[in-house]
Formats: structure tokens, C-alpha cells, sequence
């Protein structure tokens, strides 16, 4: 059985383009499970989590078990990071993103690639750790040494090669944030059994990294659908400055929430609205 989720992090209402995310995760009765994304202090809001239930609820799209929580599961990560520490292949970083944007000196499109590495080539100091606010990043080229290169399967079956200018020195663990985004997507995905990651074009960066973490920690390897971007008709992304309208919004303005999720998965977006390739 396909099992998929839909992945929100609370940090404003949910707009079309999660709508057409969680539409198709839900399709061709995948069991699908919801997992809040609240591991973010600065950007997380609770009553946006009690929005992601309505929202979903207003689409039609029922959610197999129990929502997870990932603030509730802290400590799973912490087992999961402690793996890669074991394993040698974590480092303390003391940068700033001043200090990292300073350092840079070449353009960069990626994130994930844009650490310089700065902090990888300190030795080890306890004595500057336990006095000194610090992330911890992943050591990717160790990383790639002990598990290669892994790529992924999209649906469908194309298999894609991952690239090393992917794959970065990516945090993994912050100090106001116990668990990066990457850690805990796959120790969740693992833990909901999820054979089918569906999500939009514009995390296919982070697809490798995950992949190298699923290697390196003995997950299972889960098939991908990244799918097109929803975006205004002129190509425009949906962001809040934008005026994307709010999933809420539309409920507000009488539109039927099933009805909406039916034409969207078979492709027809409301007006002024489109499906883009990033
Ligand atoms: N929480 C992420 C987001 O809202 C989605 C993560 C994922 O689907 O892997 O962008």
C-alpha cells in the first residue's frame, strides 16, 4: 500500500499551492498521513496549526491516524543525531549568517551548498561548545565517503543520480531548534512508514541530503513525486506579500472546499492561477 503525508509547517494559513500538494498526496486512495512541521520558535504559530485541521477538513481529505507532532518528538531526533555524531560525521558550526554571507564570495542558488565550511576545519573545543551558542552541520563530503551517493526514484520510475554540488554542510541541529528540517523529515517519514514523498518542485534540493540521511541512519528509501509549483497566472510564486489568497479566504468567500480539491487533482486551477514548473 502507498502511504504518503502532507507536511505543513504553521507559519501562515495554508494557500492553493498546499492544497494541490495535499490533493495529490491524498489521490488514488494512498493512505496519507498529516505531520505538522512546528520545530521552528520563530516561525511557528499555534492557531496557523489549528488552521492546517480546518483546512484540511474543508478540502474533504481525510487523514489516516494520528496527526504527528513534531514537537512532540524531540527527543526521537536527538537518538537520530546522536547516530551521525557516533558515526563521526557531525560538526559544531559558531558561524553567524553574517559571518556566512560575508564569506561567500560566490553566487549561490542552493542553501544547501552554500556553507563554506568555515567551521569544519576548527578542531574540536568542549570548553568553547558549552560557552557558545552553535549549530551542528553535517560533514557532507565524510558523509558521501561512508554512504556514497544516493539517488531517488521518482513515481513513475526515473531514477535520478544525486550530484556532490548538492549536497552541503547542512544543519542539522540548532540551538533554539533541536532538529533541522532535513533530520527530522526523515526519522518522521521513516516513523509514519511512508512509501511516497510528495511535494512541490521547489524541495527537490532537498531531496539528496534526505536521501544521504535515510542512508546513513538505515531508513527506508521512499519513491518521489515533485510536483509542478501553483502560481499566479503571470508565473509570480504564491508568497503573503503577494496576496496569495489564504485556503481560509476562499472558504470565507463561498467557494466549496471539495469541489475545489476534485478539480485540482485533475489539474484545473481556479482563474488566474497555474501550474509552473520552478
Ligand atoms: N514543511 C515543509 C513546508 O511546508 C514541507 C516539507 C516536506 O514536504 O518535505 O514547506
Amino acid at each position: 500500500m502507498t502511504v504518503t503525508r502532507f507536511a505543513p509547517s504553521p507559519s501562515g494559513r495554508l494557500h492553493l499551492g498546499h492544497a494541490y500538494s495535499a490533493v495529490l498526496s491524498r489521490a488514488n486512495g494512498h493512505r496519507f498521513r498529516l505531520r505538522i512541521e512546528d520545530l521552528d520558535p520563530g516561525r511557528y504559530r499555534p492557531e496557523y496549526v489549528e488552521g492546517i485541521f480546518e483546512d484540511i477538513d474543508w478540502l474533504g481529505l481525510a487523514v489516516d491516524g494520528e496527526p504527528l507532532v513534531q514537537s512532540d518528538r524531540v527527543a526521537v531526533y536527538g537518538k537520530a543525531f546522536d547516530r551521525l555524531r557516533a558515526l563521526g560525521l557531525v560538526y559544531p558550526c559558531f558561524c553567524t549568517r553574517a559571518d556566512i554571507a560575508a564569506s561567500l564570495t560566490a553566487p549561490h542558488g542552493d542553501a544547501a551548498s552554500a556553507y563554506p565550511g568555515t567551521c569544519r576545519r576548527l578542531p574540536d573545543n568542549p570548553t568553547r561548545r558549552a560557552s557558545t551558542s552553535h549549530s551542528w552541520r553535517l560533514d557532507a563530503a565524510k558523509a558521501v565517503a561512508v554512504a556514497g551517493l544516493p539517488g531517488w526514484t521518482e513515481e513513475g520510475g526515473t531514477r535520478f543520480e544525486a550530484r556532490p554540488e548538492y549536497i552541503g554542510d547542512v544543519i542539522l541541529a540548532r540551538k533554539d531548534a533541536p532538529s533541522s528540517y532535513h533530520l527530522a523529515c526523515v526519522v518522521d517519514d521513516a516513523a509514519s512508514g511512508v512509501t511516497l514523498v510528495v511535494r512541490a518542485e521547489d524541495l527537490r534540493p532537498s531531496t539528496p541530503i534526505q536521501r544521504l540521511l535515510q542512508t546513513l541512519l538505515g531508513l527506508p528509501e521512499p519513491a518521489y513525486l515533485h510536483h509542478p509549483l501553483v502560481t499566479h497566472g503571470d508565473g509570480r510564486r504564491l508568497a503573503k506579500r503577494d496576496l496569495a489568497p489564504t485556503l481560509a479566504a476562499m472558504r470565507d468567500a463561498g467557494c466549496d472546499g471539495r469541489q475545489l480539491a476534485a478539480e485540482l487533482i485533475a489539474g484545473q486551477l481556479p482563474l488566474g492561477f497555474r501550474l509552473s514548473q520552478s
